[in-house]
């Protein structure tokens, strides 16, 4: 349910009526804008006399919201929310480029790597610690050790750092993270969306394999209905029955998404196609579709990258998708920092 407030109305009114709703068990989400106030109203809001609500003074409508998801809504937020990463924004007019190996390897690897990406304009260094295969036999990521390469790689660089968490327990030691990665795997594992809503940092939440939009937005309810406001979407591609492709980018979400949330949407346009060389033009099919900014893999030798070198760019090749990104972002009405 959303109440609007009628322009100009008193603080304390405003008050009154929230502290109203929370007697009632309810949680709120408010939004003020220049014109407007919004009080979001999340839970059953079954009980709840609309039309009690409807004659007071101060209130100019009210509605029921259909969508199953609240927090996330656009209804509830009308503005584009901004998420500050450690210094970097991503929304509204903003546009950033994550990129990093897919695992962290070794020292040089990451940390060689990390100087390229910055010096072609990557504000934010990715690379995996812990590794969800498929396979049990595949490599697994170095573990706390490659999460101490990252913590190297950010020194040298200062770049803010991004890896993908995998369980609950190794909350405590992702302490100097600035983003947490949910990868397509775990966007349903509930128990850890649950506690990654209880932190004040911000999360990356990957689309799962075969989840609808609504799904994704559910997860994204569930890091929120905790109290961590800070979600950006990442559009990663989907299972089609199409082979040629790792999985078939969706580029729609992109404007469905920009419709329904206020959160940032980002592509991974590498995993999203599995071929480096598609990795262009994925890349200006998203900034042409409203994306916020891209996460890309980026490797100093694809050949012999331990995981996801056919998708991976070499420096100079990302460094060309930079150039060519740049000069599509006016025409979006976006600057990258
Ligand atoms: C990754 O970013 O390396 C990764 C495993 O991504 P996803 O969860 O989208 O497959
Ligand atoms: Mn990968």
């Amino acid at each position: 349910m959303i109440v609007v407030i009628k322009k100009n109305q008193d603080h304390k009114q405003v008050e009154n009526l929230t502290n109203w709703i929370t007697s009632l068990g309810l949680g709120i989400h408010m939004s003020e804008g220049e014109n407007t106030t919004i009080i979001g109203l999340v839970g059953d809001t079954s009980k709840v006399d609309i039309d009690l609500i409807r004659s007071l003074d101060i209130v100019e409508s009210v509605n029921r919201i259909q969508e199953p998801y609240k927090n996330a809504n656009r209804k509830f937020h009308p503005a584009d929310t901004i998420v500050n990463v450690s210094g970097h924004e991503f929304g509204e007019k903003h546009f950033q480029i994550i990129a990093g190996p897919c695992s962290v390897e070794s020292e040089e690897q990451v940390v060689a790597i990390a100087h390229a990406v910055k010096a072609a304009g990557a504000t934010i260094l990715r690379g995996g610690a812990f590794k969800p295969r498929t396979s049990p036999y595949a490599f697994q990521g170095l573990r706390e050790s490659g999460l101490d390469l990252l913590r190297i790689a950010k020194a040298e660089t200062g770049m803010p750092i991004c890896t993908e968490i995998m369980s609950e327990k190794y909350i405590d030691a992702f302490y100097d993270v600035d983003i947490f990665q949910v990868g397509a795997r775990n966007m349903q594992n509930f128990e850890l969306l649950k506690e990654l809503g209880k932190l004040r940092k911000p999360i990356l939440l990957k689309r799962g394999l075969a989840a609808t939009i609504e799904e994704w937005l559910m997860s994204a309810e569930y890091i929120m209905a905790n109290g961590n406001m800070d979600v950006i979407l990442c559009e990663r591609g989907i299972r089609t029955f199409e082979p040629y492709t790792r999985n078939t980018l969706d580029l729609s979400a992109i404007p469905i998404l920009k419709e329904r949330t206020h959160l940032p949407v980002i592509v991974d346009p590498s995993h999203a196609s599995g071929l480096s060389r598609l990795v262009k033009p994925m890349s200006l099919a998203s900034v042409g579709a409203g994306a916020d900014g891209l996460i890309i893999e980026v490797h100093n030798d694809p050949a012999h990258a331990l995981c996801d070198g056919a998708q991976s760019l070499r420096p100079e090749q990302f460094v060309d998708v930079v150039k060519s990104i740049d000069v599509m972002l006016p025409l979006v009405n976006k600057a990258r920092d």
